[in-house]
């Protein structure tokens, strides 16, 4: 376990221009690119360690009282920044020193000449509720990069090749000494003569003027299965940009955007929509017709149903993804329907049922109103 103070050369009290000093002293010391010795980096991410605990004052007081071990009990991401990957440390290091350039630790591997990956390209297509529910075959066009067919990705025309950049010798980069306050620095910068591609091409290609690549237009067929939501996504392998110097392709993405249904709400396997039963459907029960993803189908209401109760019709949801022969439910809300408009036929009936309901002869007070009712 190692001693952050120590680390940094410091003292317990030290305040934080101290500790910033001493970081700025010793990571100038440490940096890999300055300091050749294999455990150089190493040490150069304790400092960084050390440096992002000590200088806020919640890890600081826990390192204090518990030690390292502390700060990752009390759940404080010991690694801090600085595992990420040194892009992350140089990005903190050049915030201290920046200003002239950074050390080129963004450049280290940025050989113009090794393979390079194409880019993956993404593309948004939008489908029906249904299309989702029970697949599609979709046929789209796509732009992408394809290896230029005219000099085979070199770049140069026929019979001819692109030199070796005399000013780098191939590397894209140029090294410089940068005087700055702190002491001289090796500096690493793209090559001026060949904007860091490491070749000159006297002969680019008429076809993709010089880039090896061309833009070409591609209708492709997309198979996209039963079961898909919102926002799925499906890889097409190697439909992406084409690489350089022997790297590979990369892949299209499709993401799925899925419209609404005018009346099916979808929740993963699962299909909601209203049922609308009338007052003498919900108290009696009925045998309803309902629509569902397979066309209409009947739906049993038991007697005395309730607002908001949910029927189920099992296996009439979606199927699921890459298990077709398996689907979710369909799920049906219950709305009462409150009778509105009455016929007098239907007034007296209710009126009728009233009487029933509240088990007593009703009142002459209330037959008058009944009859004032009936007849307006
Ligand atoms: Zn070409
Ligand atoms: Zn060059």
């Amino acid at each position: 376990m190692s001693d952050f103070y120590e680390i940094l050369g410091i003292d317990k009290n030290a305040t934080k221009e101290e500790i910033k000093s001493a970081f700025r002293k010793k990571a100038r010391q440490y940096h890999p690119d300055v300091n050749k010795a294999p455990d150089a980096e190493e040490k150069f991410k304790e400092l960084g360690r050390a440096y992002e605990t000590l200088m806020d004052d919640n890890k600081r007081a826990t390192y204090d009282r518990y030690g390292e071990d502390g700060l990752k009990n009390a759940g404080f991401n010991t690694s801090g920044p600085f595992d990420a990957g040194f892009g992350d440390l140089n990005e903190i290091f050049e915030s201290f020193f920046g200003g002239f350039g950074g050390f080129g630790f963004s450049q280290r591997n940025a050989n113009p000449n090794a393979p390079q990956d194409g880019a993956d390209l993404r593309l948004n297509l939008e489908i029906s509720f249904e299309e989702a529910v029970f697949g599609v075959k979709k046929e789209v066009k796509i732009t992408h990069l394809e290896t230029c067919d005219e000099c085979g990705g070199t770049g140069a025309q026929k019979g001819s090749k692109p030199e070796t950049c005399p000013t780098c010798g191939g590397t894209g980069q140029v090294q410089q000494v940068a005087q700055t306050p702190l002491g001289s620095f090796r500096q690493i910068t793209t090559c001026p003569t060949c904007n860091g591609k490491g070749q000159i091409n006297k002969n680019p290609c008429p076809k993709c003027k010089g880039d090896g690549r061309i833009e070409t237009e591609r209708t492709l067929n997309i198979n996209i299965p039963a079961g898909v939501d919102n926002g799925s996504r499906i890889g097409l392998s190697n439909e992406g940009n084409c690489g350089k110097n022997g790297g590979k392709p990369g892949d299209l993405i499709v993401v799925l955007y899925v419209k609404e249904h005018k009346e099916f709400k979808r929740d993963g396997v699962d299909i909601y929509s209203a049922v609308e039963v009338t007052f003498p459907q919900a108290a009696l029960g009925a045998v309803v017709e309902v629509n569902t993803l397979d066309g209409k189908k009947e739906l049993t209401i038991p007697s005395g149903v309730e607002q908001d109760k949910i029927l189920q019709l099992k296996g009439a949801g979606v199927p699921y993804l890459g298990n077709n022969q398996r689907r979710g439910n369909h799920n049906f809300v219950v709305k009462i329907k409150t009778p509105q408009n009455l016929s007098a036929e239907e007034k007296q009936l209710y009126s009728k049922l009233n009487e029933i309901n509240c088990n007593k002869k009703p009142s002459s007070k209330f037959i008058d109103k009944m009859k004032n009712v009936l007849h307006n």
